[in-house]
Formats: C-alpha cells, structure tokens, sequence
C-alpha cells in the first residue's frame, strides 16, 4: 500500500518521533502550526478516526493516551491536571482538509489556540 505514514512506521520515510510504543507512533508535523504540533498514529493503518472507532476501539484509546503522554512531555499537561492545555484535531474527509489518509491526531500547543478553529 501507497501510504506515507505506513513508510514511516517501516522507517522507509524519515521522521522526528518524539514517542513510540508497540502500537503507536508520534512525530512532529513537516509544517508546523503552533510551537508544538505532533502527529500521532496507530502503527496500523486505518482510514479514519471513525473507521478506527469501529474496527479496534482498544487501539483508537491507546493513540489518545499516547498523545496525552506526549502533551506531558511538551510541558502541554502534567500528570494530574490539563494547564496550560493542548488540542487533538482529526480532519476527516476533504472538507475537514484530510489529506493523508492514515489516521492521525494532530497535537496542537504552546500558544493560545483559539476557537472556534478555522
Ligand atoms: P491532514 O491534512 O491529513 O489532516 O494532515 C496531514 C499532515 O501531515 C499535515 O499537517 C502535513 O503537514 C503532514 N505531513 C505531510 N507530509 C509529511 C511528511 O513527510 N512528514 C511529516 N512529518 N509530516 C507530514
Ligand atoms: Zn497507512
């Protein structure tokens, strides 16, 4: 499968993982939008977050608690509380901007994010 994200779990594509476990994989984005922004991956590949929700909900909750262990790395959260805070984004579809379609969470941090998003 065609599939860049999939390359990078193979270490086909280079990436600047920031953590890793069995099933998952983070790594900061190309094009950063905020100090922190942070890819995070199920090593498998799935669609879409809502596909993932389906097929292996267990592995869906391991990429949010992987991205909550980074977010406490980034100095984003600490391990009893949520200050300063940070943001997971899942752009699903092309009106939402998806463009890889290997399911990700974007996390977002480090500056006053605002909302609504654009
Ligand atoms: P999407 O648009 O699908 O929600 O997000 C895809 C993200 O992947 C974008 O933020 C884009 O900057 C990032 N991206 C695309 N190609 C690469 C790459 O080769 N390396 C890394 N680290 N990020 C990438
Ligand atoms: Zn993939």
């Amino acid at each position: 499968m065609d599939c860049l994200f999939c390359r990078m779990v193979a270490g086909d594509v280079p990436a600047t993982v920031v953590h890793e476990t069995d099933r998952t994989l983070a790594f900061r984005d190309i094009n950063p939008q905020a100090p922190t922004h942070v890819l995070v991956i199920p090593k498998a590949h799935h669609p879409t977050v809502a596909t993932l929700a389906s097929d292996d909900p267990d592995l869906l909750g391991a990429v949010i608690r992987a991205a909550r262990q980074v977010a406490v790395q980034e100095g984003l959260a600490t391990e009893d509380g949520v200050e300063p805070g940070y943001r997971l984004v899942t752009n699903t579809g092309p009106a939402a901007g998806q463009t890889v379609h290997h399911v990700h969470l974007h996390l977002l941090g480090g500056r006053d994010l605002g909302w609504p998003p654009g």
